[in-house]
């Protein structure tokens, strides 16, 4: 039977030393970080995120500033606002909540933020800086997981990595963060053939793709470690990871449980790279 990876725990731990190093940097150079989350339209979804993200902020001491705008706001008003926040010396994270609406343009928009206030790690620049090794901001989700691997104290170095999902948010990204650690990594896809036998020579598995239970139990090598990323809505309107839970808990070494897994991480490395972000900011005034 496998050990459970508690990311509720876990994120505990990551906003308690981020409320410290607000403390430091309060008492150093006078700053509050402080986060402003854009939201176009009214998905409902979104406006939860984005009302956690606000709580969250306070809970640790950051500034959070909400702008919601109509879902008719046209491009050029919201690169506007941005444009605005990118020059605020209040605020040191901009976030952008997606999906946008279908007529604005989500790279147009993500390349506006500027690369020093992207705490999604989401901007080309930051992006090509994770790439070659040299991460400035980096996403929150693999870094949430990444975080969780070293809570265990597992050594990458050699291990076969497998990341099922290639997205530019979570599975591509993460690949990049294992592939630094000296793991082996395999990248699978809609289009990858027999991901099960890939699965089978995996010591870490991290599952990104968006369908329940996707990955079965009998898949998972013994004494693998399984991070499941996903968050699936099932038919009876439970939450469900991309994971076989059951299953592959009695092989796996680690795991991760949905939900209180790498949700809880996601927002608690957002607000993280908030703290950077205010750091730097720091630095360069
Ligand atoms: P995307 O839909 O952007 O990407 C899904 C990936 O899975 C794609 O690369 C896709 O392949 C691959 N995929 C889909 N179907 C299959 C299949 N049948 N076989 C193999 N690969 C497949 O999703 P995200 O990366 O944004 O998110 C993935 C999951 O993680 C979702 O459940 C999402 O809700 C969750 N999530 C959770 C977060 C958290 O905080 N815990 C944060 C972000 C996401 P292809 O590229 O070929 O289409």
């Amino acid at each position: 039977m496998s050990r459970i990876i508690d990311g509720r725990e876990i994120a505990a731990q990551v906003r308690a030393e981020i409320k410290s190093e607000i403390s430091l940097l309060k008492e150093k150079t006078g700053l509050t970080p402080g986060l402003a989350v854009v939201l176009v339209g009214d998905d409902p979804a979104s406006r939860v995120y984005v009302r956690n993200k606000g709580k969250a902020c306070e809970e640790v001491g950051i500034r959070s500033f909400q702008h919601t705008l109509p879902a008719d706001t046209g491009e050029e008003e919201l690169l506007a606002l941005i444009k605005g926040l990118n020059g605020s010396k209040d605020v040191n994270g901009i976030l952008v909540q997606l999906p946008l609406p279908s007529h604005i343009d989500e790279e147009t928009v993500i390349e506006a933020v500027s690369p020093q206030k992207d705490v999604d790690g989401f901007h080309p620049y930051n992006v090509g800086r994770l790439t070659i090794g040299r991460p400035l901001l980096q996403p929150c989700t693999p870094s949430g997981v990444m975080r969780m691997i070293e809570s265990i104290g597992v050594d990458l170095t050699g291990k076969e990595a497998v990341v099922v999902g290639r997205s530019n948010i979570v599975g591509k990204p993460m690949a990049l963060m294992l592939l630094h650690k000296n793991a082996t990594v395999t990248i699978c896809h809609s289009k990858t053939r027999d991901i099960a036998q890939k699965v089978r020579s995996a010591d870490i598995v991290i599952a990104a793709v968006g369908r329940a239970g996707f990955i079965k139990g009998e898949w998972i090598k013994d004494g693998a470690v399984v991070i499941d990323v996903g968050i699936n809505r099932t038919a009876e309107g439970k939450l469900a990871g991309d994971v076989e839970f059951e299953g592959a808990s009695r092989r796996a070494s680690f795991i991760t449980p949905v939900p209180g897994g790498v949700g809880p991480m996601t927002i608690a490395m957002l607000l993280k790279n908030t703290v950077e972000a205010a750091k730097m900011a720091s630095c360069a005034a």
